[in-house]
């Protein structure tokens, strides 16, 4: 996920706002003081007798990555963890979706999110557990895959928490949802298990927790942000078209290259004049393809965009500017109308954190980690399709995702220094989450908020 930080009035507008807001209900009980010790106590505990196998299972799924839409052998593995634990588990839902349900008398519905797919990435970690994995993707070209965004410290954490929360029954009250999600990296999995019924064949949740990987802070810690999480991500394609011919004569053609060109530098000017600077957006062409040979004009040269905004209306806004600065640059040139596709259905919303949620389990975790392992951080313009799960029927549902400190704080020591190794971001060939601490942090954190909402 490429960064870019939010504006510092967003923050402030977001923080007034936050003020408004309840931080704690009239029927909620936080756990606090002398009952928060012990919860922690004990799921450090049961994290002790499990980690050996918890690490064992994430060095399986690191090593056995599949790709979205395929995570067949994953999904699989997911249901009979689930099953195991006395879950009633149902798979399929939403292509390869797992949803286990584990009822515990009258309470609070908690969802908890793990996704469960990998990327077109040949790894290059080094690591003895490294994926070997080769597969073809959807164009037909040999691809290496690999867990380089961190779904399988995700799916791990998960399935930690779900064994304490499974072991200790008589410290909770309520239902637990457990879902593995697919397809989060192409945008489709949280939709599709929506669209199969998520909320209406199962407990409707009262609220929604996920974690995911950050290669920003380091392992043992846990940062997070108060609404505005990750941003709207929209992909746009271009057909640039012109008239061929021959590279020695152009001006029997109207070339597409020299247009596609213009047209690429012209989008710069949606975010760096059009757009007021405290309202974030990203425009990114990030492929651009036309012609066969040196001395051929083509026909057309294809563009793909990624676009990130963050409400509703910069998004309409940067989306109708990119179309008519395209065509205006046609136009100039004399060249036919370009074609200016964008699926919606494509879209992956922003994710807004409920700010009631983060503010209720934030001090649990600061207290339970130590208040400097849990820490503020600024939003960021990479996206995730968690934020789906806030959005469906007529009644909103509170979502809280976290990021989970992944790197050795050696590594940042390093990093700092002027000729340092930099630290490689989510999707590198080289990214890699430090198996301890990282899978005790993300099951206390994940075990501990699900007991906040659901404790007795
Ligand atoms: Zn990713
Ligand atoms: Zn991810």
């Amino acid at each position: 996920m490429p960064f870019t930080s939010i504006s510092p009035l967003r923050l402030l507008l977001g923080s007034m706002l936050f003020l408004m807001v309840p931080v704690v209900g009239a029927d909620e009980k936080p756990l606090t003081g002398t009952a928060l010790k012990e919860r922690t106590q004990e799921i450090k505990k049961k994290i002790d007798s499990e980690y050996a196998s918890l690490e064992a299972l994430y060095k399986h799924l690191h090593a056995n990555p599949e790709l979205s839409l395929h995570e067949l052998q994953t999904a699989a593995r997911m249901a009979k963890e689930l099953k195991a634990l006395g879950f009633e588990v149902t798979e399929k839902v939403g292509g390869t979706g797992v949803v286990g349900v584990l009822k515990n008398g009258k309470g609070p519905t908690v969802l908890v999110r793990t996704d469960m797919d990998a990327l077109p990435v040949t790894e290059k970690t080094g690591l003895p557990y490294a994926s070997k994995v080769r597969t073809r993707d959807k164009h037909g070209n040999e691809v290496g895959v690999m867990h380089a965004c961190g779904h399988d410290m995700h799916m791990t954490c998960w399935v930690g928490a779900a064994r304490v929360l499974a072991g200790m029954k008589d410290q909770w009250q309520g239902t637990l949802v457990f879902i593995g999600q697919p397809a989060e990296e192409i945008g489709a999995g949280a939709r599709d298990m929506l669209e199969a019924g998520l909320y209406e064949k199962f407990p409707r949740p009262d609220y929604c927790l996920a974690l995911h990987c950050d290669n920003f802070s380091p392992h043992g810690q846990v940062r997070y942000t108060e609404g505005l999480a990750l941003a709207n991500v929209d992909s746009v394609d271009i057909l640039v078209k012109g008239k061929g011919g021959h590279g020695s004569a152009p001006h029997t053609t109207i070339d597409p290259v020299v247009l596609a060109a213009r047209i690429v530098l012209d989008l710069q000017t949606i975010v760096s004049r059009e757009r007021n600077p405290l309202e974030p957006a990203v425009v990114t062409v990030g492929s651009i393809h036309g012609g066969t040979k040196h001395n051929i004009i083509p026909n057309d040269v294809a563009l793909q965009l990624t676009v990130r905004t963050t409400t509703d209306k910069t998004r309409k806004e940067v989306l109708e500017a990119i179309s008519r600065i395209a065509k205006a640059a046609a136009l100039g040139a004399k060249a036919p109308e370009p074609v200016v596709s964008h699926q919606p259905e494509d879209f992956t919303p922003a994710v807004y954190n409920d700010v009631a949620l983060a503010r209720r389990t934030v001090p649990v975790l600061q207290e339970a980690l130590g208040a400097e392992k849990v820490q503020a951080r600024l939003p960021v313009m990479g996206g995730e399709d968690f934020g789906r799960f806030a959005l469906t029927g007529d009644k909103k549902v509170p979502i809280f995702i976290f990021f989970l400190g992944t790197i050795a704080p050696e590594r940042f020591v390093e990093a700092a220094k002027p000729d340092g190794k930099t630290i490689p971001s989510l999707h590198s060939d080289e990214y890699y989450p430090v198996p301890e601490p990282t899978i005790r942090t993300g099951v206390l954190s994940l075990a501990l908020s699900v007991l906040n909402l659901a404790g007795k």
